[in-house]
């Protein structure tokens, strides 16, 4: 069987179309529609307070307009650097309106990693919230950066100013005085007051258009601009709603923890909650409790996480307290979901739980499971519509076959136009006709289910046998006693690489060394089962919740190194 012949177009249940024709519109004008369409009805809820879609729009406007004002032409690169919140969303959608190109930031950089990526993007503007302002002040003079917009958490918040919060307005004076000294600061609030919101209008190709640069390679490699156009990503949203079926417009309510700054939590949330017409309950970080309290309170239908995030909530202390019923619909993505935390999930909510697959370079869903259909549990699922997928040989130019272990190649409207500045390491990854090789080391079964067994790079050499961590992961969370597990290859003099397992237990558990070795032993052949144990009370992640596999292996090899 061959990719043309699509074998997974067989499982799709006839509500989902195979292939469509998406919108080669600019994906703000989706804001446009849902205001029009939507009106008062909310479209934000923020530690209280609730914007409708009328309001996102209106102020939407006023920020672009005054970005036009303060000279952004078409192209031009903003810095959004800010958490899940009101701003996050009117900041977004402000810069594709006004002609300009976003640019995410993860809100942890340190000066150094966002100086890398302001001079990279050539972003002239940066959007951030106050407590990020001394950093993109200290890289303005080092950088083409012009202008500051600073805002703050409280400008949403629900209390009137300085009554509930005084000990704010000590910080906004101080922010004044720094505005006034500079004409290049300017306030959130400021703006709002003055801004007529007459947005001059931009002609945009939405096919060649770039709306967004997304750095990624956080946690392979040097960071690299990913180049998305307008289309890219309306495409990747269309699909989901057409994934999606069962899902009203106009009438769910999404929880929105997957942070904006990442694309996933941008598409999968952001974009689709504008489009779908869906209430967005912003979560700007992860608090296990806060998440349980609001699902209660809130009622969200559809939950976008990580498997991280789903363990936490599963292995709260608290969780029988709160009530989860509203949830009918989860897409786990960006790391592997284990089986036990898909079926414990499911069980505690009522809802659907079912993994997906993607990255930033394709917008960024390729392949998921069925929500209400079919679906194989340890599989990425079947790619999407209009997404062709194969397994190529490892480092050939050959499809693979059936069942056998290869790279993920992926072609798609999805994928993306190449990577900002460096053409020679969109040629390693993207071929002239449209294929995108992700790095991921997977396989396809008979019926066209997708199965990644793990990074081509992280894969451990050990005496001459390959092992992939996630067949040893999946082993670790099937104990009782294990939170969280990650598996890498350490230095070994003998085997060349040997196994660690790093482990986080659960609260209230023991488990030795010794009692793991046996586990494993019953459980995998003999070369795979780690060598070394070492328990963490946390494990490095990044913004959504996947584990920093390439943190811990950098961190054993300065061990080695310093020894
Ligand atoms: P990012 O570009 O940050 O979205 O990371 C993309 C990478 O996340 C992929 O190349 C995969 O290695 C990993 N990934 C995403 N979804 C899954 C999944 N369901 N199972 C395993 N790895 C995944």
């Amino acid at each position: 069987m061959t990719i043309s012949e699509r074998p997974w177009h067989k499982l799709y249940p006839p509500e989902i179309f195979t292939s469509t024709e998406y919108d080669k519109r600019p994906l703000h004008e989706f804001l446009e529609e849902s205001a029009v369409l939507y009106g008062e009805k909310k479209a934000l809820y923020f530690m209280g307070k609730e914007l409708s879609f009328k309001e996102v729009l209106n102020q939407t406007r006023k920020l672009s307009a005054y970005l036009q004002d303060l000279g952004l032409e078409k192209g031009d690169r903003v810095s959004i650097m800010l958490p899940n919140s009101p701003q996050s969303v009117i900041a977004y959608y402000s810069v594709l309106m006004a002609g300009g190109v976003v640019v995410q930031t993860n809100p942890l950089y340190m000066q150094r990693e966002l100086e890398y990526q302001i001079s990279d993007s050539e972003a002239k503007m940066i959007i951030c919230l106050d407590d990020f302002f001394p950093r993109a002040a200290a890289v303005k003079g080092k950088t083409e950066l012009e202008h500051i917009i600073v805002t703050e958490v409280k400008d949403y918040l629900p209390f009137p100013k300085n009554i509930i919060y005084p000990f704010l307005k000590k910080k906004q004076s101080r922010l004044l005085v720094k505005a006034e000294q500079g004409a290049d600061t300017h306030l959130w609030n400021h703006i709002m007051d003055v801004s007529d919101g007459e947005v001059h209008p931009v002609e945009v190709d939405a096919e060649n258009d770039l709306a967004l640069l997304q750095y990624t390679g956080g946690t392979t490699g040097f960071p690299k601009g990913v180049m998305l156009t307008h289309y890219n990503l309306v495409v990747n949203t269309q699909m989901s709603v057409n994934w999606l079926y069962k899902c009203e417009k106009g009438r769910e309510t999404v929880l929105a923890i997957l942070p904006f700054f990442h694309v996933y939590g941008m598409t999968s949330v952001m974009n689709l909650s504008i489009m779908m017409g869906t209430k967005m309950i912003l979560m700007p970080k992860f608090e296990p409790e806060d998440v349980l309290r609001v699902i209660e309170k809130q009622r969200p239908t559809l939950f976008p996480g990580a498997p991280t995030i789903y363990i936490a909530l599963l292995n709260h202390p608290h969780l029988k307290k709160y009530d989860l019923s509203s949830i009918e619909a989860c897409l786990s993505g960006s790391a592997p979901l284990p089986v036990e935390v898909q079926q414990r999930f499911e069980e505690v909510t009522g809802g659907r739980l079912v993994e997906g697959y993607g990255l930033t370079e394709t917008s960024p869903v390729t392949h998921s499971n069925f929500i209400w259909g079919n679906r194989v549990s340890g599989s990425i699922g079947v790619p999407w519509p209009d997404t062709d997928a194969k397994i190529m040989k490892i480092d050939e130019n050959e499809e693979a076959e059936i069942g056998e272990i290869g790279e993920i190649a992926v072609k798609g409207p999805q994928v993306m136009k190449g990577y900002w500045k460096k053409p020679e390491e969109t040629t390693q990854v993207l071929s002239e006709d449209g294929w995108f090789r992700t790095g991921d080391m997977g396989y396809m079964n008979e019926e066209g289910y997708f199965f990644i067994v793990d990074r081509k790079k992280d894969m451990i050499i050990a005496g001459g046998f390959n092992i992939y961590p996630r067949e040893v992961e999946e082993v670790l969370y099937e104990h009782e006693a294990i939170q969280e597990a990650v598996v890498v290859g350490v230095p070994d003099p003998y085997r060349g690489e040997t196994v660690k397992a790093f482990i986080v237990k659960k609260q209230g558990s023991e488990i030795s060394d010794e009692e793991l070795d046996a586990f494993c032993r019953k459980n995998m052949a003999a070369y795979k089962v780690p060598r070394i144990y070492e328990f963490r009370k946390a494990l490095p992640k990044t913004a959504v919740g996947k584990i920093l596999r390439r943190t811990l292996i950098e961190e054993e090899k300065r061990k080695q190194e310093g020894s």
